[in-house]
This record gives structure tokens, sequence and C-alpha cells, in this order.
């Protein structure tokens, strides 16, 4: 079988395409013949360096991906050769306090796939049941797998630690990035009032044509200032935020009194000034975030079906321009996500 492996750290020269052997299925396992991966920024963490997560070399890329089971324990239940799954990208250990209190992505053991193991860049993945979700009919291998990383991501921001309410207003930065898109599509469709900012003219214009209410060019304006002025003065509820550096400033004096800040990355930078007496006086709650549960893909897929929500999908590439597909990423020139086709 074909997969992409990193066999180093550095740039695309240790990212190649072998051919290897099928993955050999475990007890409880689902070996699932894979459609589509998606790529994410953790990808390029992981190839440039991947510090502080614990993987082996060679390993497979890829967090997030869809196919078709091709074999499962004869005594499985829940699912069948030939359905149509999604991977939810993290392994549990299930005997943690975190996991017992039903917060499994805080795992002092957690293990992500295309992190601390082999990812979904293969034409065979072998995964625990637990982690192959069926597809609901109507949604394709490719919004399935594109829904995992980033609109998990967001609904955990937005949902379980924002807990945005009817009426309120959500400020997201960094609109073009998959978790700044997937946010701005589940906050229009619960009402919420929406505030994005983009470096480009262009990314603007198509969150606009996404249903953005206020579109905010941070190459030319003050974002805190615009914020507030579309706001008389007194800010958003919320701010969902993964950039870091001097995006930070701006996010914070653009909320509201005792608004709140979620963060899921720090691309620009992770040691910004914390302004503390901004925190304190104005009581502003600061949350971090990663991924989400189970639990929380189970209520997202739930969502999409009744919604007809579908991601955006910027491009897709066969696995031989994995190093194209990269390069797109990296440069930061996509709207939506790229797309991994993983079958001949
Ligand atoms: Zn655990």
């Amino acid at each position: 079988m074909k997969s992409i492996v990193i066999t180093g750290h550095g740039g695309n020269e240790v990212v190649s395409l072998i051919q290897g052997e099928k993955p050999l299925r475990q007890p409880g396992h689902a070996l699932v013949r894979m459609q589509v991966a998606t790529l994410n920024r953790v990808d390029l963490y992981m190839r440039n360096s991947g510090a502080g997560i614990t993987h082996k070399l060679p390993q497979v890329m890829g967090i997030d991906g869809a196919g078709i089971v091709e074999e499962v324990d004869a005594s499985e239940t829940d699912l069948t050769v030939g359905q149509r799954v999604t991977l939810y990208p993290a392994v549990m250990c299930g005997r943690c306090e975190f996991c017992q209190r039903g917060e499994g992505v805080l795992c002092n053991k957690i293990q992500y796939l295309g992190e601390h193991r082999d990812g979904t860049m293969a034409q065979w993945v072998s995964v625990p049941v637990q982690n192959a979700l069926a597809i609901p009919d109507g949604l394709s291998f490719t919004d399935a797998a594109a829904l995992c990383g980033n609109h998990l991501t967001a609904w955990r921001m937005l949902f379980t630690k924002a807990r945005v309410q009817p009426g309120e207003s959500v400020l997201i930065f960094g609109i073009g990035g998959g978790v700044s898109l997937a946010a701005l599509q589940l906050a229009k469709l619960v009402g919420l009032t929406t505030f994005v900012t983009s470096r480009s003219a262009d990314k603007l214009s198509r969150a606009a044509a996404l249903g953005a209410d206020h579109c905010i060019d941070s190459s030319r304006q003050d974002v805190a200032k615009t914020v507030l002025a579309l706001t008389q003065g007194r800010g958003v509820d919320v701010v969902i935020e993964n950039i870091g550096g001097d995006t930070w400033p701006q996010a914070m004096k653009s909320l509201v009194r005792g608004g709140r800040l979620v963060t899921c990355g720090a691309t620009a930078g992770d040691q910004p000034p914390a302004d503390l007496r901004r925190i304190f006086i104005r009581q502003l709650q600061i949350m971090g975030s990663t991924l989400g549960d189970l639990s929380e893909f189970r209520q997202l897929i739930a969502f999409v079906q009744k919604t007809g929500l579908r991601p955006v999908i910027d491009s897709t590439y066969p696995m031989e321009q994995i190093h194209t597909a990269l390069d797109r990423l990296e440069a930061g020139e996509q709207f939506g996500k790229v797309v991994l086709s993983l079958q001949d």
C-alpha cells in the first residue's frame, strides 16, 4: 500500500510517498480502506520539528480521514464491513482520571493519529473501533474527513468552552484558516453575530459570501478599534483565537467586560503580553481548547446531518503531489481544507 511518511524533520525533503505493507489489524480494531485525508497545520509541525510529541520515524502523516471498513472482529456490533466511516484522531487510555470523568480529550496518555502514532495518509489504517464513526448518508468522504480537525475544534471552543448564547457576538481571527472558517460556519448556523479578520481582501469577501456580518482587514485596520466602533464601544462577547503573537492584545481589547476568549493555537507566537490588569478589572475569561471529545464529535455529526453544513474545501491533490499540497497550506493561500485523495 502507499502511504505518506515523515522520515526526519525539516522541509518537504523529509516527506516521502512510500510503498509498504498493509497494517495488521489488531483485535478490537477496524481496518479501514482510506479514501481521503485532509491536511492540518499540525502536519507541518510534525514535519518541521515534532518537538514535545513522542513519536517514531518513519511515521505516517495525517490526523483525519475517511474510508470504508474492510475488516472488524466477528463479534463487532456497531460497525460492519463496507460501512463508510470517518476517523476520530485521538486514542485515549480510558482509565485515567480524565477519561473516567468523561473528558477523554484531557487524557494524560492521549495519542493522536499522525502525531504519536501512524496517521491517516495511507491507503489502509487500523484504528480502535471506537475511533471509526459512521458517515451519515449524503455526506461525502471528503466532507466527513474535513469535519474532524477543524469543525470539532471549533465546536468545542464555541459550545463547550465559550458556551455561546443566542444573540451573542463572536470575533474570529484569521478567516481562511480551517478552525476559523469552521467557527464562522457554526456561529452563523446558531444565529450569532460574526466579526472576522484577515489580511487578505479576497478571503474577507469569501467570508462575507459565507455570511460573516462584519469583515475587518487586519492589514490596514486596527481590529480592536474597529470592533469597538462597530459595537458602540461595547466589544464582542466571545473571541475565537488561534494566532497569538501580535493578535493577542487585539483579541483582549475587543472583548466586552466579562467576555470570553478561547484559544487553540499560537502560530504567530505563544508568549504575548498577558495584560493581567485588563483580565481582572474587566473580569475576562481566558480558556484553552484542543480538538474535542468523542461525544462532541457525535454531536457535531448529528448537527451536520440536521443542518446540511458542509466544510469549505479548497483543493484536492493525489498522494504524489503531497509536497505541493503542504506548500499550499504552509503559504496560507488556501481558503478551506486542502484534501489528499488516497486511492488511485
Ligand atoms: Zn485517559
